[in-house]
């Protein structure tokens, strides 16, 4: 039946529910449709539009910590499944700073690495074996957080989702392409 983008009351997405649980939002007057996919609901007393996605009436508040669960196959969402020292399909979650070595497993020590840069990288630092990082991990935004969970997304949703996390291919801080791998 289809899932539907919810949206806090600032327009911030929150989360993709399923279908029957935007139509009993806005059945419920607890969210209104933001924008509708086309189609139509039938039921006994009523006929709704089949809504893509939809804006809770009232506020809620969201801890941004809790927003973005770090999690393998959120990082690799995050790295779009690219080496972050070499670009290369990525394999493997690397520690920036080895654990080893007092590395934190957070959002901004956790990239995604090929498994050769990986190997390479053993309880070094990535300054210690000639690696050097394309772009600084950082906690992504909710929406990559919906790509990790969903796995794709509506274009209809597309709208409504900050931009802000494409990886910039002109990131004038690394100008060193690809680390060479043996
Ligand atoms: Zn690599």
């Amino acid at each position: 039946m289809g899932r539907a983008l919810l949206l806090n009351a600032t327009f911030e997405p929150l989360c993709v529910v399923p279908m029957r649980r935007a139509v009993v939002l806005v059945l419920m007057d607890k969210a209104e449709i933001i924008a509708r996919n086309g189609g139509e609901l039938h039921s006994e007393r009523a006929t709704l539009p089949i809504p893509a996605v939809i804006r809770l009436v009232h506020f809620v508040r969201v801890p941004f910590r809790n927003r973005v669960p770090l999690s393998r196959r959120a990082v690799f969402a995050r790295d779009r499944h690219r080496c972050q020292y070499c670009n290369h399909n990525a394999e493997n979650i690397d520690h920036v700073v080895p654990r080893s070595r007092g590395g934190e497993h957070t959002w901004d020590n956790v990239v995604a690495s090929c498994r050769a840069c990986n190997a390479r990288k053993e309880d070094r630092l990535p300054q210690e074996c000639g690696l050097s990082l394309r772009r600084r991990p950082r906690a992504p935004h909710a929406s990559l957080w919906l790509i990790a969970t969903v796995g794709s997304i509506d274009p209809l949703w597309e709208p409504y989702l900050p931009n802000g996390d494409k990886p910039s291919d002109h990131n004038g801080d690394h100008h060193h392409d690809h680390a060479v791998v043996a």
